[in-house]
């Protein structure tokens, strides 16, 4: 591991931006959130999640906002009572809105399904009452794994509608990495399908569920979606969805939970370590997620139609392609499959078919977009897009224009947004009709979110200066505690600053008191007594139009401390040369100043990154300093560490 700098000293600032965009003017005339919210939150920040709690339908409201006398436990609406599912579902059938379509669903080989609002409120009814046959009960935890399929949202849905607490595993994880989160939460049903379609091809689910529920004492039911036909074998705690499902009541009435009864169980990607159980409740999470998403993507139910591209696997996938948009009564795509299949324009086929109007993807698929090159999106029309959304790693400014310029034809706003499993819903984002928009940038809290950027003794810093994000007061989506585990809660997020959340990320705030995020606090290299943040010398990186993707490292060096090693990826058909690298070296430098000039770039033709498509520079760490592999679980694809080692020591 990386030693956490501690000079005094902070993160250097040495990027910067002068590119501006202020919001289309028509969309700033009709915007859902305007400048004023951050005035009403200002003014009075638990006021302020009141009203944005009654967006919600509650049975019964809450006696006090928010307890806060037990830090760092909080509870946020005391004493309310909801049912997630009818906010998300029920309410909407009610309001005379069955007929709108809730999910788009387009599977990989180009089969398709329309889920309408009812439809919907069917299917949750069903697999609700299904699983109550089944012995579930509110407290219960159900584990869900399952491809992109609608059956998952569903799954999903009739869980937090009977009180059950899913826990959904991605759906590319082995058998035991599932059965090491099925024994944490001490599932007794699985949901899981024979299979689902990714890269032209369809995986096989069940084997290596049957795999894990050999190691799991807790499991008493499979239940298996068939979505690909293939093979499977059956046991005797194995059912098929569509027996049970479909055969169950489609009428169910909804009980009323607690507001901080336990939704869902996510672990973190793993990134930077063992993936954290991040438990998340009922009334404050579905509060912010459902005004986020209104805030930040300006979302109009009646005609926006709305496209996040991450599975459900990941936190996105809970609170801005289920919880968030269904609470709001979005319409939605959902797509089964991967960019380039079967071919590399698949994303931008979906959005001219269906008109999609807000996109929100992440910073490693927008680079993959520009490596593959700017014909392809040029094919289809995209013009009905007026809302681009970024999350999931810090947006190289170049990846953010190029964004801007070849998928929101030079007139949608990017909206870069800054969060975690562990926040539960957008954090820190412009808001697209008031901010004027800065490339990389997620720039401001988003109202009643107090985000700050602190040095090493938990003092803001001033405009131009670097340091750690933290929150300095509570909010309505954080986590709870890390499942079973409340002492790793507070060590982990509690306390390295006294009252403030500890994020684990860097930060800086540039001369207009914009926020830019700067990687993970472990990342950070020390190079001759400077604190230096890999997203900027890999953003300087990716300004080089022959530059794709870059991944950088500090590295062990005897005499500047560490020693600044890149991995990089080049454009399409551009070649490796001993003067190109040169040329990197010296672009950097003039860029970000000599001191961030790298020691070594190695050309790599992929980078080491989590299945949520976050790069993992630990193991490139190991490598650069010539050691042995730490935890490689949560890795892509494990061949792309061998590429690089060989490459390393030839
Ligand atoms: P682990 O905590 O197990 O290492 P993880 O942090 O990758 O996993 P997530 O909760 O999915 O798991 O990721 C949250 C992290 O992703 C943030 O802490 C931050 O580092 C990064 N991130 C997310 N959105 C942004 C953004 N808009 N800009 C910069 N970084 C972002
Ligand atoms: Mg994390």
């Amino acid at each position: 591991m990386n030693e956490t700098p501690n000079t005094r000293d902070t993160l250097a600032n040495l990027l910067t931006e002068t590119r501006q965009f202020a919001p289309p003017p028509d969309l700033a005339a009709n915007a859902n959130a305007k400048a004023d919210e951050y005035e009403k939150a200002d003014r009075d920040r638990l006021a302020f999640w009141e009203e944005k709690a009654n967006r919600l339908e509650w049975t019964k409201k809450w006696d006090r906002v928010l307890d806060w006398d037990n830090p760092p436990f909080a509870k946020w609406f005391v004493g309310g009572e909801l049912n997630v599912a009818y906010n998300c579902v029920d309410r909407h059938v009610l309001a005379g809105n069955g007929d709108r379509v809730a999910i788009h669903w387009e599977g990989e080989p180009g089969d398709t399904r329309t889920i309408t609002y009812s439809q919907m409120l069917e299917q949750v009814c069903r697999a609700a009452n299904a699983l109550t046959d089944m012995g579930v009960r509110a407290g219960d935890r159900v584990a869900i794994y399952l491809p992109m399929i609608p059956e998952a949202a569903v799954a999903m849905l009739a869980c937090a509608r009977i009180g059950a607490t899913h826990s959904v595993v991605f759906g590319g994880f082995t058998a035991s990495a599932l059965a090491s989160r099925i024994q944490d939460a001490d599932a007794k049903v699985v949901i899981t399908s024979d299979g689902g379609y990714r890269r032209g091809k369809p995986s096989d689910l069940k084997s290596i569920v049957d795999e894990a529920v050999t190691q799991c004492d807790s499991v008493e039911k499979v239940v298996v979606v068939q979505r690909t036909g293939g093979e499977v074998t059956f046991g005797d705690k194995d059912v098929w969805w569509h027996d049970v499902v479909d055969n169950a009541s489609s009428e169910h009435t909804p009980e009323s939970f607690d507001a901080e009864h336990p939704l869902y169980i996510l672990y973190t990607s793993g990134t930077t370590a063992k993936p954290k159980g991040i438990l998340h409740t009922t009334g404050g999470y579905l509060t912010q997620v459902a005004y986020t998403h209104s805030a930040v993507f300006d979302l109009k139910p009646e005609s926006d139609v709305y496209w996040c591209g991450a599975d459900i696997g990941w936190v996105t996938g809970h609170s801005y392609i289920v919880y968030g948009p269904m609470a709001n009564g979005a319409t939605q795509v959902m797509y089964e499959g991967t960019p380039d299949t079967p071919h590399k324009g698949r994303y931008w086929e979906l959005i001219q078919k269906y008109g999609v109007t807000i996109l929100y993807t992440a910073p490693t698929a927008i680079r993959t977009f520009m490596k593959w090159g700017d014909d392809i999106p040029a094919q289809f029309d995209l013009s009905s897009l007026r809302i681009l959304g970024s999350v999931g790693e810090p947006i190289n400014p170049e990846a953010w224009m190029w964004y801007r310029q070849h998928i929101g034809g030079g007139e949608c706003p990017v909206v870069d947004t800054w969060w975690q499993t562990e926040t539960g819903a957008i954090m820190v984002s412009p808001l697209p009709g008031v901010t004027p928009t800065v490339p990389g940038s997620a720039q401001k809290s988003i109202p009643g979110i107090e985000a700050d950027v602190v040095d090493d003794e938990g003092k803001s810093v001033p405009n131009g200066g670097g340091g750690f994000i933290v929150m300095r007061e509570p909010w309505p989506a954080m986590l709870r505690t890390v499942w079973g585990d409340d002492q790793r809660y507070k060590d982990t997020y509690w306390s390295r600053f006294d009252g403030m959340y500890f994020a684990g990320d860097g930060a800086k705030r540039d001369e207009d008191g914009n926020i830019w995020l700067l990687g993970r606090v472990d990342d950070v290299m020390l190079v001759s007594g400077h604190n230096i943040s890999t997203t900027e010398v890999e953003s300087a990186l990716v300004s080089h139009p022959k530059v794709a993707e870059s991944a950088v490292v500090g590295a062990t060096d005897p005499v500047t401390g560490q020693g600044i090693v890149a991995f990089t990826i080049l454009r399409g058909d551009v070649e490796g040369s001993d003067e190109l690298l040169a040329e990197l070296r010296n672009h950097v430098s003039k860029n970000l100043g000599p001191i961030a000039k790298p020691r070594q770039i190695m050309v790599v033709s992929e980078l080491p990154k989590t299945r949520s498509g976050k790069i993992m520079r630990r193991l490139l760490r190991d490598v650069a300093e010539h050691r042995s592999l730490g935890d490689v679980t949560t890795l892509q694809d494990s061949t792309v560490m061998d590429m690089i080692q060989k490459g390393m020591s030839s």
